[in-house]
């Protein structure tokens, strides 16, 4: 017995500070049989000497992330190569501006974009997140598809991305309710819609991202109307490197 996956303690991601610090050791006593197999750009990959599973472990030792054995071969391609943002872009992604964090902190570990994307080998995409983060594709978040930076040729504005002033006050918006955390906001034709969480395409039903509008003072907050937070399908996901200063992307920075 040696890992928190080996001891049961750990499914997909765990806070390692803690779970090594007094108060965790107290509560979960794990034997560390977890050792370095090698030195990544952003943190390192580990293996628990007992049962032979693979870990990774960000920069800063905070969490530890189980690598799961259909990951590995993402995982592996984020790890050998540099996904820098390209200068030609760069400009592009911050007119379009990345959604902040929330004000819980949730996914303060990502530099989200949503925009369309060109691909070198193929076309366009109209629902393309561009994540710079300091962690491998392996989160747990519900995207079926995963690409990376260096694929990218383009990008541009896309139709189905909340517009940033939307997303903007999305990051402020208070939960009120367990795990309701709403923005209310309308459609360009004047129809309720609430944002739950931070959103950042919206293709429902006839509404798209761009006509999601900031609703004015006076608006009926009754709940009305349609409904939605981030749906996952039909995101590609694309990963790339979060270097110093990129965090200046973020709205409002
Ligand atoms: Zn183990």
């Amino acid at each position: 017995m040696g890992c928190p996956k080996c001891q049961g303690e750990c499914v997909e991601q765990c806070n390692w500070k803690w779970l090594r610090s007094p108060a965790g050791r107290k509560h979960f006593p794990l034997k560390l049989t977890l050792s370095q197999r090698r030195k990544l750009r952003f943190g390192r990959l580990l293996a628990c000497d007992d049962c032979g599973q693979e870990w990774f472990l960000d920069e800063s030792r905070t969490m530890l992330y189980l690598l799961e054995k259909d990951q590995l071969p993402l995982f592996e391609r984020w790890s050998r190569r540099a996904l820098r943002v390209p200068a030609a872009i760069r400009p592009k992604l911050a007119a379009i501006g990345a959604t902040p964090p929330d004000l819980y902190g949730n996914d303060k570990e990502f530099i989200w974009i949503p925009c369309a994307a060109k691909f070198k080998k193929g076309g366009w995409t109209d629902l393309a997140l561009i994540s710079l983060q300091k962690i491998p594709p392996v989160s747990g978040l519900n995207y079926k598809k995963t690409r990376f930076l260096d694929e990218v040729a383009d990008v541009r504005p896309s139709a189905y991305a909340v517009p940033r002033d939307v997303r903007a006050v999305a990051a402020k918006s208070e939960e009120i309710l367990n795990g309701y955390q709403p923005t209310f906001v309308s459609t360009s034709d004047g129809k309720a819609f609430t944002l739950v969480g931070t959103v950042n395409f919206v293709k429902y039903r006839n509404v798209k991202g761009r006509d999601i509008r900031l609703r004015g003072e006076g608006f009926s907050r009754s709940g009305q109307g349609m409904t939605t937070g981030e749906r996952y399908v039909g995101i590609t996901l694309i990963v790339g490197d979060w270097m110093k200063g990129d965090e200046k992307l973020r709205i409002g920075k």
